[in-house]
């Protein structure tokens, strides 16, 4: 049975920085109901409390944050880099443990976006780049969806 990482709050669980989910798409729950789901938020696994402060990647880049290049701050100048490392990692381990070659993650989040992030000053400006976590996935060749993407995984799946 393929399992697909899935991003927590895309399933409806609480663990957004202000303490929301989404409300899941028909879709996740019969992957859930097939028991396809591993569910993972990499910043509550990461150690961070919810809700928490709004954190981007300065300069967006995930992949520089892996590399320790850029942090990740809070609106308010902590640094968050290790705790998004650390979920990243928890990441990487499921994906180990379960054998996962695919994933479906929220778009544009410091952690889990796989094509768009906010730049890091906190004013809505997008810039091209993935998550920390997004990116660490794509570079051990797991593939990344958002939750705009759920037909092009439903077809990579079919092949
Ligand atoms: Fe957690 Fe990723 Fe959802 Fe953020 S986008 S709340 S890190 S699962």
């Amino acid at each position: 049975m393929e399992k697909i990482l899935v991003s927590r709050c895309l399933l409806g669980h609480p663990v957004r920085y202000d303490g929301g989910g989404f409300d899941p798409q028909a879709q996740l729950l019969r992957w859930q109901a097939q028991g396809w789901v591993v569910p993972v938020c990499p910043e509550v696994a990461g150690g961070l409390s919810t809700p928490r402060p709004p954190a981007e990647i300065a300069g967006g880049q995930g992949a520089l944050v892996l590399d320790g290049v850029l942090p990740v701050l809070t609106d308010d100048g902590a640094d968050v880099t290790e705790a998004f490392v650390r979920g990243a990692e928890q990441a990487l381990q499921l994906v180990a443990r379960h054998g996962i070659r695919y994933a479906l993650l929220k778009a544009r989040s410091p952690s889990c976006g796989n094509h768009e992030n906010y730049d890091g000053r906190f004013n809505g400006t997008r810039v091209a780049g993935e998550g920390v976590t997004a990116a660490a996935l794509r570079r051990i060749g797991v593939k990344v969806f958002n939750e705009d993407e759920i037909r092009l995984l439903i077809a990579e799946l079919r092949e």
